[in-house]
């Protein structure tokens, strides 16, 4: 895959949609490879039409459940479909993630449907920049809508809503899930909040808490006002619902501004993080040596990090 005419043949292959040329490019996406800037070059002109939408949630919420009912309701609305689920957490995703979930083996063989994983530690920026590169693949590859997993919890779905034009935050009946939600800050990322396995007791005080969390979230008159919707995964009830709230989300934001204004702030910020993690890559060994002696000096109590930033910055 070294030479010009096969990277030419794999975007062909993109652009056509064919699903091995997709898990091709986004393993090119993980590896960092080095045709991945010229294949990022070539897809950049047709970016940008697909939407995304981040599906965030503490394991076992619901979310693959959740995923192959709305994967079943845009393809149903006849659209092309991409999922990708992202690993944060892990160097390689080793083969054995949402593709072989037993939910998503209904779309397996719905050539309209592509779905692949990827992981994302090791990647040079990290997960803000392998993830809107492997979006980008997708989109390339005429998918109308991207929806986007973490696999694990934490910092990533934080990451996740990041790249997403519409973040999706998922919770479930049980322990003080709201107040959870309150705590990793899930409250300010998400745009639209699904409380599923709704057919359990508890689902309705979550529904409330979540409410009146939300109506005391700062906000300015305009602003979206995240909807909190209830949903039964395994019966697909309210399915239906969490697509028109999408499609709401949608209308809002375009004819707001706020979604250009969000892809542009995701582009700023995947540009920073790309020249930071490039700046790093280049460092001297006389670099490493001179922030590995700054770092010990901090630690000494020695000297105070904006000295230290400042001597970094000061070639004299
Ligand atoms: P994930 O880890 O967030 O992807 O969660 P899964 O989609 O794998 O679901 C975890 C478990 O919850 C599975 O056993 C599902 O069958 C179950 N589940 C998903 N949705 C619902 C629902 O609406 N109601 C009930 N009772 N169980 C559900």
């Amino acid at each position: 895959m070294a030479d010009v005419d096969s990277l030419e043949l794999l975007l062909a292959a993109i652009r056509e949609g064919q699903p091995r040329a997709v898990g091709r490019a986004i393993s090119l996406v993980e590896n960092s490879a080095i045709e991945l800037p010229t294949m990022m070059k070539a897809l950049a002109p047709a970016a940008g039409r697909a939407m995304v939408v981040g599906i965030t949630g503490a394991p076992g919420v619901g979310k693959s459940t959740t995923i192959a009912a709305l994967v079943a309701a845009l393809r149903g609305k006849g659209h092309r479909v991409g999922v990708l689920a992202v690993d944060p957490s892990s160097p390689f995703t080793g083969g054995a993630l949402l593709g072989d979930r037993v939910r998503m083996q209904q779309h397996a063989l719905d050539g309209e449907v592509l779905i692949r994983s990827m992981a994302t530690r090791g990647h040079l920026g990290g997960l803000s920049v392998a993830a809107p590169s492997a979006l980008r693949v997708f989109d390339a590859a005429g998918c109308d809508v991207v929806i986007v997993e973490t696999v694990g919890v934490g910092q990533s779905e934080v990451e996740i809503a990041g790249v997403a034009d519409c973040a999706v935050v998922l919770l479930a009946p049980g322990a003080g899930d709201g107040i959870q939600a309150a705590k990793a800050g899930i409250l300010e990322i998400g745009d639209v909040f699904v409380v599923n396995k709704s057919d359990r007791e508890g689902a309705h005080a979550v529904v409330r808490e979540l409410r009146t969390m939300i109506s005391l979230g700062d906000r300015r008159p305009g602003d979206w006002k995240p909807p909190v919707l209830s949903l039964v995964a395994i019966t697909e009830e309210g399915i239906p619902a969490l697509m028109q709230a999408l499609e709401a989300f949608r209308s809002d934001a375009e004819s707001s501004g706020r979604w250009q204004q969000r892809r542009l702030a995701q582009a700023r910020r995947q540009v920073e993080s790309l020249l930071l993690a490039r700046l790093r890559q280049h460092y001297t060994l006389e670099r490493r040596n001179q922030i590995e002696r700054l770092a010990r000096a901090v630690r000494d109590g020695r000297l105070d990090v904006y000295s230290a930033a400042e001597e970094l910055l000061d070639p004299g």
